[in-house]
């Protein structure tokens, strides 16, 4: 079995952003211990019965896996080297929000093996963090980005947002220029959407905020090329940038290698409440609920709210769909033939035939990848591998 990627949600937050639909809960510092105690008794029960593979990526995301204390952290993270054998170079990152962050919780972080770190800065404008309902200012995301590097972060990942409604281009290249100045080695940039069941959503349908327009957001994504590109930084993934230089897998250095055995549709394990996984040809899903996934894991019974075989033509059509978002590497031939002993070219003809006249997709021997003018339209591509059901 080759090494996994290993994915923890830890579903707490300190508030609840007025546009995120993750399965994070604010307000629930009541059930941290529990839940703690629960995922490591998962981690190391799953690792055993799966023989204590090899792990080559470890994230810690969420949520704000920074909510929880130090002893938290070390709990996590003895169970994770007890039930799994983490690689000596495996790369291990945490999601941390610079509103809740500390010397302490970095120090713990650093002393506990993890070599990256992922911030949700959003904006380094007060404005707009007021308006996304951060619990950080730009000052203080700045001092959380200084904190890390003194602390011995080297590999430092930004989320930032963009098409907030009538957002400055303005004050969105500020952003991304403090970003270049602070010299981040990835950033990951999303467009603002409108998340059914979110303080957002109501806004928009009581009128009170506009909704983000998408051709801004266009003209904001095509701005944060050119601006990140000058800087030296590799757009190596539809929202992903990270500086260099490019490897022989055609990946910048500092890419997220967590992710992209997502992009490559490479098994990963999902632990804690809603998280996914796929392993073993079964995708699963984790019950969304804190308290139903304790209870579960206490009384030894299974958790998942899903589980769905994968057929192999929906194996092949999801490896196209996630390769093609690699923006350099692509869907590579070779590696395709090999997991599923034909080429791209035989399985989908007329796909690649009418993707290729419509300019939308680039074919080599060695690779198909999207062009450039498809990145913003990615997903009327992706849909043409989905496999008719
Ligand atoms: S901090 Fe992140 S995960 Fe938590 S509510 Fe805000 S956007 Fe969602």
């Amino acid at each position: 079995m080759p090494p996994l990627a290993i994915y923890i949600h830890i579903p707490f937050c300190q508030r609840k952003c007025p546009y995120c639909d993750f399965n994070t809960y604010a307000g629930r510092e009541g059930q941290y211990d529990a839940f703690v105690q629960a995922l490591v008794e998962d981690i190391w029960r799953t690792g055993d019965a799966l023989g204590n593979p090899a792990v080559r990526t470890i994230f810690l995301g969420g949520g704000t896996p920074t909510v929880l204390e130090p002893g938290h952290l070390h709990m996590i993270f003895e169970a994770l080297h007890g039930g799994f054998d983490v690689l000596p170079e495996a790369e291990i990152t945490s999601e941390a929000n610079p509103g809740a962050v500390d010397a302490s919780r970095f120090e713990t972080l650093r002393m506990l093996g993890v070599n990256r770190l992922s911030m949700g800065v959003q904006s380094f404008d007060d404005e707009e963090l007021r308006f996304l309902g951060r619990i950080h200012t730009a000052d203080e995301a700045r001092a959380a980005f200084a904190l890390a590097r003194r602390v011995g972060f080297e590999n430092i990942n930004l989320d930032f947002m963009f098409g907030l409604p009538e957002q400055s281009p303005d004050v969105w290249r500020k952003t991304l220029q403090t970003a270049i100045e602070l010299n981040t080695e990835h950033l990951s940039l999303y467009s603002l959407t409108v998340e059914p069941d979110t303080a957002l959503a109501a806004w928009v349908a009581r009128g009170q905020v506009s909704a983000p327009d998408p051709d801004l957001a266009a003209d904001l994504y095509e701005a944060a090329q050119e601006l990140l590109g000058r800087a030296g930084f590799h757009q190596y993934e539809i929202s992903n940038w990270a500086r260099g230089p490019l490897g022989d897998d055609l990946l910048p250095r500092f890419a997220s290698r967590h992710n992209v055995v997502y992009w490559r549709n490479e098994p990963y394990l999902g632990f804690g409440p809603g998280a996914h996984g796929w392993f073993g040809g079964v995708r699963r899903a984790v019950v969304r609920d804190v308290g139903a996934y304790i209870r579960c894991v206490e009384a030894g019974e299974p958790y998942w709210s899903m589980e769905e075989p994968i057929s192999r033509n929906l194996e092949m059509g999801e490896t196209m769909m996630l390769g093609l978002r690699l923006t350099s590497v692509g869907v590579e031939r070779a590696v395709f033939r090999r997991r599923f002993g034909a080429d791209v070219a035989d399985v989908y003809p007329h796909q690649l035939s009418s993707l290729l006249a419509a300019e939308l997709i680039e074919m080599t021997p060695e690779r198909v990848r999207l062009t450039p003018r498809a990145l913003l339209i990615g997903n009327e591509v992706f849909a043409a591998f989905l496999p008719e059901a």
